[in-house]
């Protein structure tokens, strides 16, 4: 998946070329930069390549889905159903806003199962997020239309599924708002920075301003600019900026070796009968940074990720019983571990996910295992590494 893998001469020349200029603010200095604006430009060609009207970028996938959220309204009280396996960040967003993270099942999809989504719908309901993991997407035809009927926002996470599509069109561009990260380790990187896609005009106006301190960008005199409501700093550098205008130009290149060293993977693992896989949704197209598969139990897939890490294949993932990724080890989000008092909406509002019953998550995350389809890897060492995969499989059964 990391596009760090790939760095090259492109990201250098985009890099230099704000270097020379010195201008490191996406916004002001109009004289100085010698026309560059690097994050007007990222903006550009993701707009084209998502083919949505809108976007805007900022320092991070985290800050993406705050400013998204917020750009729609969402705040204090109201609740976001989001799934059990996501990154802490799903729930750090929501929790920034002073809205309520509403934790829902994963089916075989590994993304948000559409009956419990519609079971955890409440008058506080404001938003669906369902979060594209491991380069395949939620069932986005079954959500959408449960958003229609409790007219309810769509807004998805597609950090982990950049270069997806389903029925078509790009991951992100489906919802009424979607979300990028280019953390240090997504497929394409520009060491810390993220983006907001949406058609809705009134969104990305709220979601600029937002991110700048509620600049209202009119003009160019940035002093003499109005605030037309409350504001907070997410800008992205051109310095981040540049590397992601190298990025993008090679998400689709990405993509394809992505798909080739799958593809060599997964027709391997399919000989083994005890293997199945991930149930990609009818209509979706995966961006193939990782390979996903079931094992027949718990106990044989907690024993096939240990051999696996002790014969050298180190690339693959046991979330279950990861920190980071599965509300089983969420126990700062369980037990409200925060800094500073929490707006009482989140404590009156939170689930006691102490008493939750995540079982349906349970059987398939206790039996997933992901590895991770790297970029550098030539056909011969994803052969070999398929081969070795086997075997260690084969040897622990
Ligand atoms: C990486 C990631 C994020 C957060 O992005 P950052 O740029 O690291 O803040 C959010 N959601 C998912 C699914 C991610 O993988």
């Amino acid at each position: 998946m990391p596009g760090f893998e790939k760095f090259g001469e492109l990201e250098k020349a985009e890099v230099q070329s704000v270097l020379d200029t010195g201008v490191l603010m996406r916004y002001g200095f109009d004289g100085m930069r010698d026309g560059n604006w690097k994050a007007r430009e990222l903006e550009k060609s993701l707009a084209e390549r998502m083919q949505v009207n809108h976007v805007h970028t900022v320092s991070s996938g985290t800050t993406a889905l705050t400013v998204a959220l917020l750009s729609a309204g969402i705040g204090a009280g109201d609740e976001v159903i989001m799934p059990t396996f996501t990154f802490v960040a799903s729930f750090e967003s929501i929790l920034a806003i002073g809205a309520i993270p509403v934790l829902v099942d994963v089916d075989d999809t590994l993304t948000l199962n559409p009956q419990a989504v519609e079971k955890a719908i409440t008058a506080k309901t404001k938003v669906v997020m369902p979060v594209h993991m491991c380069g395949s997407m939620a069932d986005l035809k079954a959500l959408k239309l449960i958003c229609e009927k409790y007219s309810l926002l769509l807004l998805e996470d597609a950090c982990q599924a950049i270069g997806g599509s389903y029925n078509g069109k790009p991951l992100g561009s489906i919802g009424d708002l979607g979300c990028f990260s280019f953390d240090y380790v997504k497929t394409i990187t520009c060491g810390e920075g993220g983006a907001v896609i949406t058609n809705n005009e009134a969104y990305y106006e709220n979601a600029h301003k937002y991110s700048d301190h509620g600049h209202d960008h009119v003009g160019n005199d940035r002093g003499a600019e109005q605030h037309p409501f409350l504001g907070y700093n997410f800008r992205i550098s051109e310095l981040n900026a540049a590397v992601g205008c190298a990025q993008i130009k090679r998400l689709d290149e990405f993509v394809e070796i992505q798909k080739r060293n799958y593809t060599i993977l997964r027709d391997t693992l399919e000989l083994i009968p005890q293997v199945t896989f991930r149930r990609v949704p009818e209509g979706g197209i995966e961006n193939y940074s990782f390979l996903n598969f079931f094992l027949p139990s718990e106990e044989i897939t907690r024993k096939v990720h240990k051999a696996l890490g002790e014969n050298g294949i180190d690339t693959c993932f046991y979330w279950f019983d990861n920190n980071w990724h599965y509300y089983r080890k969420w126990e700062h989000l369980t037990n409200l571990k925060s800094l500073g008092k929490l707006p009482q909406e989140v404590k009156n509002g939170l689930p006691d996910y102490s008493k939750s019953d995540f079982s349906e998550s349970d059987h398939w995350m206790g039996r997933t295992i992901s590895s991770l389809i790297k970029l550098s890897w030539t056909e011969e060492e994803v052969r070999n590494r398929a081969t070795k995969m086997v075997e260690t499989m084969k040897a622990t059964f």
